[in-house]
């Protein structure tokens, strides 16, 4: 697609004496070499096309390093989402060294650190963090079922830092009682408890993405009516006004799609413990057996399920993890809730 949309041809320009035909191998002349004859043919994309392709290849090209890439080689689970905790800055990552059984985790510095080198807070990597914010969320999932109303903020800390990974930790007071406020809230356990409030907000935003997902549909069927219209209409349609409704309708689709991942981002927490999508995600990748034993080794789970994979859960469940001292003290959730860990 990206050579489609960089090349000459398709903007009305015939290139030629470009390919070094000298050689066996294939290759290119330098560009001084090149004839060019513009508006050659019609080209498919106008010019005011052109700059806007230009502004989006650019802008892909930085933000991936090349845009006529396939994919990325390195993914990086945590990349962007890790917080210095001593200066705020966001952590860089990179890949550290093989482990003996072919694992190779990435780590994560602190920019601040490797800019000036005046903070001192230390490296983390993909084991220290997976462990625990794979762990924790495994213990959310299985605290959301096992959860009685009776039960006491000490014994939901236990369920929620059960595990090796978290010898030494404890979550603030405030986090306890906000996951067994939400725990109450949305109704687990034997004894049903739904205050109207809840019920009235969760249907609410599924009439608000119902609304979203008409609205899109809209905009798809009349992106694909006037291609149409383009492309077969008896009667020519002029360029400018294809163009200027195509990008109106393009914009309104992405906006909208933009809109109802917002949507369905806030509803993961938001709304309860027990929504389903979130659960889909999470059994997709997490496995039932390790949701429901916990316990788990998170190099052996980034083996198997792919670094790709639990980085697209990761990011549609966190939002920002602060690091400090080599521990993990704060995890947003996408909703914006925190959950704050102390050390002793
Ligand atoms: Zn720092």
């Amino acid at each position: 697609m990206a050579i489609i949309l960089r090349s000459p041809f398709y903007r009305g320009t015939y290139r030629y004496n470009y390919r070094d035909e000298s050689d066996t191998t294939f290759s290119f002349k330098g560009q001084q070499d090149w004839i060019l004859c513009e508006k050659h043919h019609p080209p498919l994309f106008s010019d005011a096309d052109c700059k806007q392709i230009d502004f989006w290849l650019k802008k892909n090209r930085r933000q991936h390093g090349k845009a006529t890439h396939t994919q990325r080689k390195l993914v990086h689970i945590f990349a962007g989402l890790i917080r210095c905790g001593a200066c705020g800055s966001n952590y860089i990552a990179s890949i550290s060294r093989a482990r003996a059984s072919g694992y190779r985790p990435s780590m994560y510095l602190c920019g601040g650190r490797r800019r000036s080198g005046t903070c001192k807070n230390r490296f983390v990597n993909d084991i220290l963090v997976g462990n625990f914010v794979f762990n924790y969320i495994s213990n959310m999932i299985r605290l959301r079922s096992a959860f009685r109303p009776r039960w006491t903020a000490a014994r939901i800390q236990k369920f929620l830092l059960e595990g090796d990974v978290f010898a030494g930790v404890a979550p603030s007071t405030d986090t306890v009682r906000r996951v067994r406020a939400v725990l109450l809230a949305s109704g687990s356990g034997t004894v049903k408890y739904q205050p109207s409030g809840e019920a009235r907000v969760s249907t609410a935003a599924q009439a608000r993405k119902k609304n979203l997902q008409a609205e899109l549909e809209k905009n798809r069927r009349a992106l694909s009516r006037l291609m149409h219209l383009f492309l077969y209409a008896e009667e020519e349609m002029s360029q400018v006004d294809f163009l200027r409704e195509k990008h109106r309708l393009h914009d309104n689709i992405t906006r909208l799609q933009g809109d109802i991942e917002k949507e369905q981002q806030a509803s993961i927490f938001a709304s309860s413990l027990t929504d389903e999508e979130f659960l889909q995600k999470a059994a997709r990748l997490l496995f039932q057996d390790a949701m429901a034993h916990g316990n788990i080794d998170f190099p052996t789970l980034a083996m198997r399920v792919g670094n790709l994979e639990l980085k697209k859960f990761v990011n549609a469940v966190v939002e920002q993890i602060v690091v400090l001292d080599g521990h993990i003290t704060q995890i947003t959730f996408a909703n914006g809730e925190t959950h704050t860990f102390l050390y002793q």
